[in-house]
């Protein structure tokens, strides 16, 4: 991804409000081999922003919050137009470079206020229901796999964090299992793990053939423009203009749902740290490769420690590694960067199955996610005509189905429960200035990466 720099005369950072123009300092552009994307058929060519335009609603990002929004609103309100713009492909940001873990629940350390918890639940399970359907309803070839989720404990603090997990389930009335290490060791065929613990209830998909699935299946009324970055967004009178390098589009009302490029558009400046983590993937493994894996069933396994490494097995027998966490507050991530931790991810596949020294990686590729400090929320109308949502690190996929959803309630003036629940989540807090976030940032880092050396 580089880094593109637009003049910006009227930008303000760490403002929480856009000023009457804004100009993104920093545009999407991955240049690495996101696995996902790249075993999928060629995707349809896509349709640009050209000439100008006018729509009642622009939705810039074609992420999962964007695309939530875009369902929604597109049933809410049928004879209204929309257009969704991305400066990449829907599918090729975040949303579709991550682990395809669709979560019903995701909690680490000891059980924290339960009520809480039960009530952000209700929030992705209802995200995670939604996409359950449309990729029932809309046929989406993803491999969705109600697998539910393992997770794995290999050192101490795994073990601590799987033993907290069970309390938070039993707390929460969920039921899960355990794993010993020899059933570990004959379901996924490694002797890495001291012990495992197998909940229910949430998917594994292949994410980016989830995003490019709910970008085809939008409503009618709306319209997709990708590869259109928004180089600038004006407020004009009755409403906003969007640039983008062919086109122009007017909007009475714009919807902010950029993920980690958020700030870039003057919303939430300084109140979420982007994390960059990333990804490997393996060609199709053959017969006698699978046969180190157990019994070659796909699965996918979550590290006990929160910096342990994500493991899968796709349906299509190629191993998935996701690890390492990087604090990355002004560049993106780079290739030279992403080719250093796939020898990172090699050791990981290498530590569960030395039997795979002749495996290589066919992908590797990294993705940038927003942390915020107290689980809080970017969600609902920045300024007049201005709305904005952003998941956060827990849950992200589902929570951001069910936050996109609500907030396309909320545009349209329904009330409901779950719309409440989501407007009670607190607004993300404002984090330390820059060098003090760093600084906090790193230790916070080194500490649990330090704790999970086992889990890698
Ligand atoms: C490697 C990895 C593994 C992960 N694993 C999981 C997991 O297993 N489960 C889970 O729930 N979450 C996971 N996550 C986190 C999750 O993927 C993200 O938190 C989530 O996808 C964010 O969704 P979003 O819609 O907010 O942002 P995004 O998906 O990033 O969408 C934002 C969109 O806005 C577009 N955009 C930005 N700026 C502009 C502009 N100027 N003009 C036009 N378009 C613009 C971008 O191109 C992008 O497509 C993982 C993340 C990574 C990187």
């Amino acid at each position: 991804m580089a880094a593109v720099p637009l003049r910006s005369w009227i930008w303000r950072a760490g403002t929480d409000m856009p000023r009457q123009s804004i100009r993104p300092r920093i545009i999407p552009r991955h240049d690495d081999s996101n696995g996902w994307w790249n075993i999928l058929p060629p995707a349809a060519p896509e349709s640009r922003l050209t000439g100008e335009k006018h729509v009642e609603t622009a939705i810039i990002g074609a992420g999962i919050c964007g695309l939530a929004v875009a369902h929604q609103l597109g049933k809410l309100a049928p004879q209204s137009e929309i257009a969704v713009l991305d400066a990449e492909r829907a599918g090729f940001g975040a949303s579709g470079r991550n682990a395809g873990f669709m979560l019903n629940l995701h909690s680490h350390g000891p059980p924290k206020k339960i009520d809480i918890l039960r009530r952000n639940m209700q929030l992705w399970e209802s995200g995670l229901d939604d996409l359950r359907h449309m990729v029932r309803d809309f046929q989406i070839a993803c491999d969705w796999h109600e697998f539910g989720r393992i997770y794995g404990s290999a050192g101490s603090d795994g073990e601590k964090h799987i033993d907290e997990i069970a309390d938070t389930l039993g707390q929460l009335g969920l039921t899960y299992s355990w794993l010993d290490a020899g059933q570990m060791q004959s379901r996924l065929g490694t002797a890495f793990y001291r012990r495992g613990l197998h909940a229910g209830g949430s998917a594994l998909v292949n994410p980016a053939a989830l995003l490019r699935g709910l970008a085809r299946h939008l409503p009618v009324n709306i319209t997709l423009y990708e590869e259109s970055p928004v180089t600038r967004l004006d407020r004009v009178s009755n409403g906003f203009e969007i640039v983008t390098d062919t086109g122009t589009l007017r909007a009475d009302r714009v919807v902010v749902a950029a993920g980690v490029f958020m700030r870039q558009f003057g919303v939430a400046a300084g109140r979420y740290v982007p994390m960059a983590t990333y990804a490997s993937l393996t060609p199709p493994l053959s017969d006698s490769e699978l046969s180190h894996l157990g019994t070659a069933e796909p699965f996918g396994v979550l590290g006990g420690s929160e910096y342990g490494a994500t493991i899968r097995l796709t349906r299509d027998n190629r191993l998935f590694v996701r690890n390492v966490f990087k604090h990355v507050p002004g560049s993106p991530t780079s290739r030279t960067e992403v080719s250093r931790i796939s020898t990172l991810h090699r050791s990981a596949m290498l530590n569960r199955w030395p039997g795979l020294a002749d495996v290589t990686f066919e992908h590797s590729w990294g993705g940038i996610m927003a942390f915020t400090w107290n689980d809080g929320t970017i969600f609902g109308e920045i300024e007049p005509g201005l709305f904005a949502v952003l998941t956060n690190d827990v849950s992200p996929m589902t929570r951001g189905a069910a936050a996109g959803r609500l907030l396309a309630d909320y545009m349209s003036g329904s009330s409901s429960g779950l719309l409440s629940t989501q407007l009670s989540i607190p607004t993300a807090r404002r984090l330390p200035p820059r060098p003090f976030l760093d600084i906090g940032v790193a230790i916070r880092r080194g500490l649990l990466h330090f704790a999970a050396k086992r889990e890698f």
